[in-house]
């Protein structure tokens, strides 16, 4: 098995490097290769996605990637900006499935903006369809309008698209995650108004033919971003095209406090994915050795489970993560009174001894 190691700019080499270290002692047969990505490919090879930086991570099993960007990019020609990096990976390994879990550990509940109650025990996942939709729609631009309220106005336009298969394959990957959970779903559209989203509810619905096991249940947008600070954990698994995914799984992001917490996974048809964290490079706080590098260490243990093939390594981190913040140790972000405040490495350590910890009661208890 190989894994590229994107860690990209920003608090992304000081993340990565905490999730490498929890990987290494994993003790597993897989080989690790960094690579340049971002701002720092851009510094070392003149472009954020060098030739040699895809080529690792299409021959890779797996990428684990930091985070790209910083504001004295501002000013480059889009094309040479470090977050076209992501949407080249995505678009060249053809990561359609993009899994935002949003996770609120019963220690973090005070971080959430929301209630106590209505985030308790949250555990609902986002998958998001990454490669379509108005995003990505031919043709767009801007043009001088021949008709509509204003003719002859300078006016600028989109294209909403989906076709049956980019929609039959997402409905599958939404079905196929809920029987490993509570088993609902929840497709997101705005069928009311949109051709393309009438046409998404039809397809969704001809899939769920072929998981009679699975509950689906229809949402309009407008309603998924009300319940969703309402009543959170009445989903399960939420699915829904690139534009409103990308909204919502923001907004789900925010209800367990920190986005420093929240990892996520984008897959392609043969499993081959690229984990990071939800979050960007936070250039306010790099170098500082204060980054929460937990979103980048669940990520990894989602690569295991997803990708390697590795669930009861991935279920070791997990626990790992969970015992740390039942020890109290806290990074700047989820700092409250009574638990104490350590630095990046410090947290990396912790999460490195507690799995170290449950490797060896592993092998006690199997020897
Ligand atoms: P951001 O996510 O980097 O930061 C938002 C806020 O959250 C900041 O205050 C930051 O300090 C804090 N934060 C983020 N991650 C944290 C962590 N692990 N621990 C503690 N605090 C954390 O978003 P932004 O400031 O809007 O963007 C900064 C740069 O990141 C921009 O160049 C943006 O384009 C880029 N970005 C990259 C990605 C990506 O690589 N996938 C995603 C989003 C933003």
């Amino acid at each position: 098995m190989k894994i590229a190691i994107l860690p990209g700019d920003g608090i992304g080499t000081e993340i990565v490097a905490e999730a490498v270290k929890v990987l290494k002692v994993l003790d597993l047969p897989f080989e690790m290769e960094t690579a340049p990505v971002g701002g720092a490919a851009y510094e070392a090879a003149g472009h954020p996605l060098p030739e040699s930086t895809l080529a690792l991570a299409k021959a890779a099993d797996a990428v684990l990637f930091g985070a790209v960007g910083d504001w004295k990019y501002d000013t480059l020609e889009r094309r040479l900006r470090p977050e076209q990096a992501i949407l080249g990976l995505r678009r060249e390994l053809g990561l359609f499935a993009n899994f935002r879990p949003a996770i609120c550990y019963p220690e973090l509940t005070h971080a959430s903006s929301l209630k106590p109650e209505l985030v308790a025990g949250l555990d609902i996942l986002i998958i998001r369809e990454l490669t379509g939709d108005i995003y990505f729609g031919q043709p767009r631009g801007r043009r001088t309008a021949v008709d509509g309220h204003f003719p002859g106005a300078e006016e600028a336009f989109d294209t909403m698209r989906y076709s049956r298969p980019e929609i039959e394959r997402i409905a599958h990957v939404a079905f196929q995650a809920a029987r490993k959970r509570n088993r609902k779903v929840t497709s997101v559209d705005k069928a009311n108004v949109l051709e393309t989203f009438q046409f998404w509810k039809d397809v969704v619905t001809e899939v769920h033919a072929q998981y009679p096991d699975v509950e689906l249940e229809h949402m309009y947008v407008d309603n998924a971003a009300m319940q969703l600070v309402k009543a959170p954990k009445k989903f399960d698994v939420v699915v829904t095209g690139n534009m409103f995914g990308d909204i919502l799984s923001d907004e789900a992001a925010m209800l367990t406090g920190s986005i420093g917490m929240l990892p996520s996974a984008s897959l392609n048809a043969a499993n081959q994915g690229l984990y990071e964290p939800s979050h960007g490079s936070a250039p306010d706080i790099a170098g500082k050795g204060i980054a929460n590098p937990l979103a980048t260490i669940l990520s990894a243990a989602m690569m295991l489970k997803f990708s390697l093939n590795q669930p009861e390594a991935a279920a070791r981190i997990e626990a790992a993560v969970q015992s740390v913040l039942s020890q109290g140790l806290r990074t700047a972000d989820i700092h409250s009174e009574g638990t104490r405040k350590v630095s990046t490495r410090e947290m990396g350590d912790a999460v490195v001894a507690a799995v170290t910890a449950g490797v060896t009661m592993t092998k006690t208890i199997k020897g």
